[in-house]
């Protein structure tokens, strides 16, 4: 097991873009941020749980139990999605993999795109409004969830793909002012995001974390 200062929070995901959105928030706040390959340490991660609950605050508890026993640290687990209301909230909690198409994270995101393109082609511009949301939960290794907490983050989807930065769905997703959440730097998403969010509120609830054992 790790050997872990107390103001260590693990956070499951293989997703390295949310590793920097999570930490870029909690880490000046005091919280330490360790990833599943550093408490692996070379050794093998386990099976990933299914997420099989029909919300997002469900699959976040799934990981989050799942991996907290596993590595003995409070452990937080993001699930996140895009809600888009003329498509009856799809693709929701099936966002990560709503084409079926496998293989790496990019070819999945390309599918999953196409697939948001070709479905939101007959919807009209003022019936497309959608969000991103983000429901982060953090577990104790003995099962108890702590905190829940949800963010959300509103736009509209467009099919014209813009924006370099970010990853999934980021470039279909027109916010407010005229760019896509893809066209934000990394601190302006983090500021506005979902994600963002739900990382503030669960570090306000948490509050600062007792002085490091080192
Ligand atoms: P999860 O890893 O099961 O939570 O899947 C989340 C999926 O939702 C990702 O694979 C993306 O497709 C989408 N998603 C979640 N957050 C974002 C975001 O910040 N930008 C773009 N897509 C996102």
């Amino acid at each position: 097991m790790l050997e872990a200062p107390v103001n260590t929070l693990l956070l499951a995901t293989s997703n390295p873009h949310k590793v920097k959105e999570v930490a870029s928030t909690l880490a000046p706040l005091g919280w330490h941020i360790c990833t599943l390959q550093d408490v692996a340490n070379g050794r093998p991660l386990p099976e990933e749980p299914v997420e099989d609950a029909p919300d997002f605050e469900g699959n976040a508890a799934i990981k989050a139990k799942v991996y907290a026993a596993w590595s003995g640290l409070p452990t937080l687990a993001d699930d996140s999605g895009l809600v888009v209301d003329a498509l009856d909230g799809a693709p929701g909690v099936h966002s990560a993999r709503w084409s079926g198409v496998d293989g790496d994270r990019a070819t999945r995101d390309a599918a999953n795109n196409k697939k948001l393109v070709q479905a939101i082609e007959p919807i009209p511009q003022e019936k497309r409004s959608a969000r991103f949301v983000c429901v982060l939960c953090l577990a104790e290794p003995d099962g108890l969830i702590r905190h829940v907490a949800r963010g959300t983050m509103e736009g509209h989807i467009t099919s014209d793909p813009r924006g370099k930065n970010g990853f999934g769905y980021d470039p279909h997703l027109m916010l407010p002012d005229g760019r896509t959440s893809a066209e934000l730097s990394p601190e302006e998403k983090n500021d506005r995001s979902h994600r963002g969010q739900a990382c503030r509120a669960l570090a306000f609830t948490l509050g600062q974390p007792d002085t490091p054992q080192v």
